[in-house]
């Protein structure tokens, strides 16, 4: 099954939802940062989480979202724009916390309960809009309801869930985002919080009945129309070339200390581990331009 978001609204036009499925590119995601449990988990839902937040991005936008906390995954960061491309790192990719005989991963002991949850959109215009607030608990689906809530006034609620199988490989990966329009009685209000509550555990929804099981039980089944389905994926957009002009970028001395030194020089992506090789030839030629 391919990644997907399927953007859905309730029949009376007051609620609507977004539903991700994201195995594969949560799967991709740790299998490039050679992630350990709670590193895996961690990482993920920021990732599905990103991209439900971003999917109001158009053209050449751009949706940053980072976590700051004082657990020991360290900062985890996570980037997504308007095709549902999306790429991210966490500092310490190898948390391993979990209960071994339960399978629960303790994902907050990688995120931490104290820190910042920073959202930064870049719209193409001079200064990116950053939002920034202290974590309300740490746990990563509670920060994006509490972001959504604090920044554009609305009762929402964002889930998010990365499962994974005994050998701590990604067995399914996805969420939901769901936004009460304005407009909407206190009833309609009521009606989607009672759902959300009662609803079965989300993995296990994803699992055996895709993104339409997580619709039918948020909406009750027949109560919502399907409006877009978009295709998501694990994309960086780096390059030798954006690197190349990076290291452009430093002081023509210490590109001549990499060439007698090393010969090369090596660089690895921080969001997905791609490595570049600049040669010698390459680095004088960075070096010549440059004066
Ligand atoms: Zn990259």
């Amino acid at each position: 099954m391919t990644d997907k978001i399927i953007r859905a609204m309730d029949n009376q036009g007051l609620i609507r939802a977004f539903v991700a499925s994201a195995d594969e590119l949560v799967s991709e995601a740790c299998e490039r940062h050679e992630t350990w449990s709670a590193s895996s988990v961690a990482l993920g839902r920021m990732l599905v989480g990103t991209l439900l937040l971003g999917e109001n991005l158009k053209g050449r936008d751009k949706l940053i979202v980072k976590m700051v906390g004082n657990g020991s995954g360290g900062a985890i960061v996570a980037e997504s724009n308007a095709n549902g491309e999306v790429k991210g790192y966490i500092q310490n990719p190898f948390v391993d916390l979990k209960n071994t005989k339960t399978g629960e991963v303790f994902v907050r002991q990688a995120t931490g309960n104290v820190g910042q949850f920073i959202v930064i959109k870049d719209m193409g215009l001079k200064t990116p809009y950053t939002g920034q607030i202290p974590f309300v608990t740490g746990e990563i689906g509670e920060e994006f309801t509490y972001y959504l809530m604090e920044s554009e006034q609305t009762p929402s609620s964002v889930g998010l869930t990365v499962k994974l199988d005994m050998e701590d490989r990604v067995q399914t990966a996805g969420g939901f985002m769901v936004q009460v329009l304005p407009g909407a009685s206190e009833d309609t209000i009521a009606f989607i919080e009672e759902r959300i509550q009662k609803m079965p555990a989300l993995s296990q929804l994803l699992k055996d009945e895709g993104t339409d099981g997580v619709l039918d039980a948020l909406f009750t089944k027949g109560n919502y129309r399907i409006l877009e389905e978009k295709p998501v994926r694990f994309k960086c957009d780096c390059s030798k070339e954006k690197f190349s002009r990076g290291i452009a970028t430093l002081p023509k001395k210490e590109i001549e200390a990499m060439i007698e030194e090393d010969g090369q020089a090596e660089i690895v992506c921080h969001f997905c581990k791609n490595k570049y090789i600049f040669n010698k030839a390459e680095l004088e030629e960075i070096a010549e331009n440059f004066s």
